[in-house]
């Protein structure tokens, strides 16, 4: 059985445990606590599942623990401020003190908005992240960033809280749909394409078993993409800079997904789009070249994921979204962009003409 460590270091080091059947394991969860109040939070997908397991776990490793469970409505519409009042009403219900620990059991959503209320709560408690997603595994619960959607956009309130600690068991995997392990095989391949050309090599021979769900091919595909996300975080935690590259094929992606309201692609699918856009942008600018593009992209459909823009999306409504992203910046716009796999760079004043271009011609 494959067990793997990712220690994140940094101000706040903490360490992701990665591995299968880890939400049973009542002495490793409750390894990071300090006092005697938990508060579980998770949603009305995952608790059913999971939630049970982790309490009867903690309860049986600390018999003098007071744990809490706090079920929120599943989905990014229920990542809101009354949501997240809910859950720091059930930490005011539990009487949880300074010393508290909130566990996080979900997806991205989950883990956005209950660090958020540990961020919150008398200015600052414990967080351990589980994450239910392999999209939460490999990034939203790494890195730090905890936040909740208004309607004027996303993410707009929060705060970088980090975990004390990151347990992520693959055999929660199992019952993830398999679009939801689809979205996050793509940001796997990101980080393959910004930062390490074997690595995609490695996802490629390695397709059928991910896909099939294959306990220790997704250990290993987890652990090292914790390993390349961790390393950027802890030379940029607060995203001065370097960090910016975890965004690479985002700015593409996040107009497809304002343009489409968040309806035909989910995130994941759009960032495959994103990152074929951006990879071939890279290529019209001279930075790379076509057969990188084409890797890439042959790689992201093996995984059955989107390369194309839908059909119906107007170039210049897609433009003028990616003007008003939160990271474009006045004097033109900015990119990831690469000079061929595994290169990664961020470029600015990139010629609106050219992205135009790159979104007309797919
Ligand atoms: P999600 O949390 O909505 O989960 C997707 C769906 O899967 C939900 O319906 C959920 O209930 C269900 N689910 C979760 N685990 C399951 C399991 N094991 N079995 C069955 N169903 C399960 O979405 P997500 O993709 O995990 O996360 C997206 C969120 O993450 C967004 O809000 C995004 O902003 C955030 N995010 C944050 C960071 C960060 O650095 N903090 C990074 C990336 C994304
Ligand atoms: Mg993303």
């Amino acid at each position: 059985m494959s067990l793997r460590h990712v220690e994140v270091g940094g101000t706040a080091p903490y360490r992701i445990t990665i591995g299968r059947g880890l939400l049973r394991d009542g002495n490793l969860l409750a390894q990071s606590l300090r006092g005697r109040h938990v508060l579980v939070v998770s949603d009305a997908n995952v608790a059913p599942l999971y939630a049970q397991a982790v309490v009867d776990a903690l309860r049986a490793a600390r018999p003098d623990l007071r744990i809490a469970t706090h079920v929120m409505p599943a989905g990014e519409r229920e990542k809101t401020l009354s949501r997240f009042g809910e859950a720091v009403d059930a930490l005011a219900a539990l009487g949880a003190t300074r010393d508290a620990c909130v566990y996080a059991l979900g997806g991205g959503v989950v883990g956005d908005l209950a660090g958020f209320a540990a961020a919150c709560w008398m200015r600052g408690i414990d967080c351990v992240q589980l994450p239910t997603t392999l999209l939460a595994m490999v990034d939203s619960s790494v890195g730090g960033k905890t936040a909740i959607d208004l309607p004027q956009g996303k993410n707009l309130v929060g705060a970088f809280h980090p975990p004390v600690a990151v347990v992520a068991d693959t055999d929660a995997l199992r019952t993830l749909p398999a679009r939801e392990l689809r979205a996050g095989l793509a940001e796997v391949v990101k980080y393959g394409a910004i930062v390490d050309a074997s690595f995609l090599d490695w996802l490629a021979a390695r397709a059928d078993a991910l896909l099939g769900g294959d306990g220790d091919a997704l250990v290993d595909a987890i652990a090292r993409s914790c390993v390349h996300k961790a390393a950027i975080v802890e030379r940029d935690p607060f995203e001065r800079g370097e960090r910016a590259l975890l965004n690479f094929g985002h700015t593409f992606g996040h107009a497809i997904e304002t343009a489409q309201d968040y309806g035909t692609l989910n995130h994941g699918e759009s960032v495959a789009v994103g990152m074929v856009l951006a990879a071939r942008l890279s290529s019209a600018l001279g930075l790379a070249t076509d057969t990188d593009a084409m890797i890439l992209q042959a790689l992201l459909q093996r995984f059955g994921l989107p390369t194309a823009l839908p059909t119906g999306l107007d170039p210049d409504v897609l433009l003028a979204h990616m003007r008003l992203d939160k990271k474009a910046q006045a004097s033109g716009l900015r990119f990831v962009l690469w000079e061929g796999l595994g290169r990664a760079r961020v470029v600015a004043d990139v010629p609106g003409d050219a992205v135009r271009d790159i979104l007309g011609s797919t």
